[in-house]
């Protein structure tokens, strides 16, 4: 065992070697993987290091790595090409030499034996070890990893190929650490809300997001929808549970039907789920949004079930030859008002005989907008039987057009959603 000593190791550090990752010509998904795999062990990754393939440069990550966590997990640079550095750094940072070992030796040749290919020359290298390391099989290429203790702090370097890397890692290294950690599981999971600002958001919840506390909780956003990660610790994975269930319970009360789902859950995919329950039918017509709305609704499997299709209905003309809209309207209000959106949905709904609609007319800019009908002007509308729902936006005179379209079509879906299900979320926080 590498860790002797009986100590926790619930805190880990991850460095990625290798030039192609630190040049970003291949994207580092060792980390992450490695991350998430820690996470179910209960260890919590504290930094990712991405490192070149320089020996001080490797050497010095390594030392860092080392006097900080409690674990460093290291992948790549194990290979049998000059470029492949991190056996010696390691060797270096930990003031030994690099020794052969005759079994490792041994296994290399047997795995070239085995593919009835004689090992060359250059693979003599990956039996080197700085001394007092320990080897690590690796049953499916022919770089052995490295087990070592660097400043007392357990270290594993692990070949670069995520094949190899998983192998090795669900083989040999988990089992290891397993037995020195001592907290249990990590779970996690991510509320999905629409509706507030992040620090608005934020506001309502920053004493369950100060730092130190179990669950631990921290907001993303990503076009308007943010993301709460709740990520609780417990010795258990039915504690571990439970503490998920209570934040998210207490999160959904104070944040009530601005919450729409979690995890993989979108606008749409919870939108088509409430049609399709209720088999239900719905149809879109779209100026500013240019079809994105449809876009997101159809990127969900299965919404042909309650999707249509809709129209984008750019000009005056189309909007009154396709969806009905009164030319005398379009005349008395412009194109982009609240009567004109409220006569597309109710148009759409009718001519595509659907039970909902939503339309989206607006000034995606960056031309196009006057002091009354500024850039960033949208008006959304819900038709739904019996009655209409028109909202008006402001998002931005100087929000680029993308961002303006995205955020329109997001906040139609909103809209639609929150008429779909008027009570969803526990409180009316809103
Ligand atoms: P190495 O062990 O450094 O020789 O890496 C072998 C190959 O594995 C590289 O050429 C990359 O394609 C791949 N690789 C290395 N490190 C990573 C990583 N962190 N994430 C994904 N792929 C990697
Ligand atoms: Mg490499």
């Amino acid at each position: 065992m590498v860790d002797a000593k009986g100590r926790d190791l619930n805190q880990a550090w991850i460095v990625s070697i290798g030039a192609e990752l630190a040049l970003g010509q291949t994207v580092d998904t060792n980390a992450a993987w490695l991350a998430a795999e820690l996470a179910r062990l209960g260890v919590r990754t504290e930094r990712h290091l991405t490192v070149t393939d320089d020996l001080a440069a490797i050497r010095d990550a390594v030392t860092q790595a080392a006097d900080a966590a409690e674990i460093v997990l290291i992948t790549g640079g194990l290979g049998p090409t000059d470029d492949d550095v991190t056996r010696q750094a390691l060797a270096e940072a930990a003031g030994e030499p690099l020794v052969r070992y005759a079994a490792s030796l041994e296994q290399i040749r047997a795995f070239f034996a085995a593919r009835g290919r004689e090992m060359i020359e250059r693979n003599e290298i990956q039996a080197m070890f700085p001394r007092g390391a320990e080897p690590i099989e690796n049953t499916c290429g022919t770089a052995p990893g490295i087990a070592m203790s660097l400043r007392d702090t357990p270290v594993f370097a692990m070949p670069g190929v995520p094949f190899e890397m998983k192998t090795m890692f669900k083989r040999d290294v988990a089992p290891r650490i397993k037995s020195g950690v001592s907290a249990g599981v990590i779970l996690s999971t991510v509320l999905r809300c629409f509706g507030l600002g992040e620090s608005d958001l934020g506001e309502r919840i920053a004493d369950l997001m100060k730092r130190g506390r179990n669950p631990e909780i921290g907001t993303t956003a990503d076009l308007g929808v943010i993301g709460i990660r709740i990520n609780a610790t417990a010795d258990s994975e039915p504690s571990a549970r439970e503490l998920l269930a209570d934040a998210e319970a207490e999160l959904r009360s104070r944040l009530g039907r601005h919450v729409f789902g979690r995890d993989d859950d979108t606008l749409a995919s919870v939108v088509g789920a409430v049609l399709a329950k209720r088999g239900q039918s719905l149809s879109t017509a779209e100026s500013c949004t240019g079809g994105l709305i449809a876009k997101l609704i159809t990127d969900v499997a299965g919404s042909s079930a309650y999707f249509v299709g809709g129209a984008v209905t750019y000009s005056d003309e189309m909007k009154t030859s396709v969806l009905g809209v009164d030319p005398e309207l379009l005349e008395a209000h412009g194109a982009v008002s609240e009567p004109v959106a409220e006569a597309m949905a109710r148009g759409a709904s009718t001519k595509f005989d659907t039970d909902y609609a939503v339309a989206v007319t607006g000034i995606a800019g960056p031309a196009g907008g006057s002091p009354d009908k500024p850039v960033g002007l949208v008006y959304l509308a819900v038709a739904e039987p019996g009655t209409a729902t028109v909202r008006r936006l402001l998002l931005g005179a100087d929000a680029p057009r993308h961002v303006i379209r995205q955020r329109a079509a997001m906040s139609a879906l909103d809209l639609l959603r929150r008429r779909l299900v008027p009570n969803c979320g526990q409180k009316a926080a809103d």
